[in-house]
């Protein structure tokens, strides 16, 4: 049994693809993926070989070695351009997931959808896939274990996303007023409130500047509401 994040994530990738999964750890997602059909084909990469060695054990234990080939090495290193339709990044920042995108930038080439579940910088990572010829087409968020994990599902296309509030929190996710970006924006403002209560006695251009900036922010995410 896979985590209820692992799973969401699974219910992002279309069924009959070939799919690599970078940053595999135990390989979990794969196996998931595999058993239930929904992937024909699996690629397991680790850059680490304590997990690479689990992931393959495990891939082993499972009978899956057919299916799914684990591979140690840095993102999207182990992949050859063309071998897989979709890519999953789960469980590191947001600005590793971009850095293994950017890195590996050929490899993508035929891959047509991402399905990325970044742990912050979010916001720096959407900027990319813009800006890079992807467009946010799905995203999700869910919370286990009293933690908050976000998914976003990219595919090729042209996107104009200038917001920051929408790239921090999710075009979709803000359009569709997500609970849990009710909640965000909530924490958000509350961190807003302490920080001007910790400027109150700041003086000079620099208090007033911080002050305005926090001002505006604090009005941009009274919207979210
Ligand atoms: N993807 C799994 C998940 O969501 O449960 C595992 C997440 S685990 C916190 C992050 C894994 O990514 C670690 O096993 C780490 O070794 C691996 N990793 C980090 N940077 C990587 C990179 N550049 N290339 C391949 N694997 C990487």
């Amino acid at each position: 049994n896979i985590s209820q994040r692992l799973a969401r994530i699974a219910s992002f990738v279309p069924v009959g693809v070939r799919v690599a999964d970078i940053g595999s750890d135990h390989a979990y997602l794969p196996i998931y993926l595999v058993q239930r059909g929904i992937a024909v084909q699996a690629i397991a990469g680790e850059v680490n070989e304590g997990p690479f060695l689990g992931a393959e054990r495990n891939v082993r234990s499972h009978g899956l070695k057919e299916s799914i080939s684990v591979r140690h090495g840095n993102g999207l290193a182990v992949l050859t351009a063309g071998e897989v339709d979709a890519i999953t990044v789960s469980g590191m920042g947001g600005g590793t997931i971009r850095e293994i995108l950017a890195n590996g930038i050929d490899k993508l080439e035929g891959v047509a959808r991402l399905i990325l579940s970044p742990q912050g910088d979010g916001d720096s990572l959407r900027r990319w896939l813009i800006e890079h010829g992807w467009q946010i087409v799905d995203e999700d968020m869910l919370e286990e274990d009293d933690k908050i994990y976000e998914i976003v599902v990219a595919e090729r296309g042209e996107m104009v996303l200038a917001d920051p509030l929408a790239l921090e929190f999710g075009p979709l996710l803000l359009q569709r007023k997500h609970p849990l970006i009710l909640a965000r924006a909530e924490y958000e403002l509350s961190k807003i409130t302490l920080a001007l209560k910790g400027l109150e006695n700041a003086r000079g251009e620099s208090g007033q500047a911080r002050r305005d900036a926090l001002q505006q922010r604090r009005k941009q995410l009274e919207e979210v509401q």
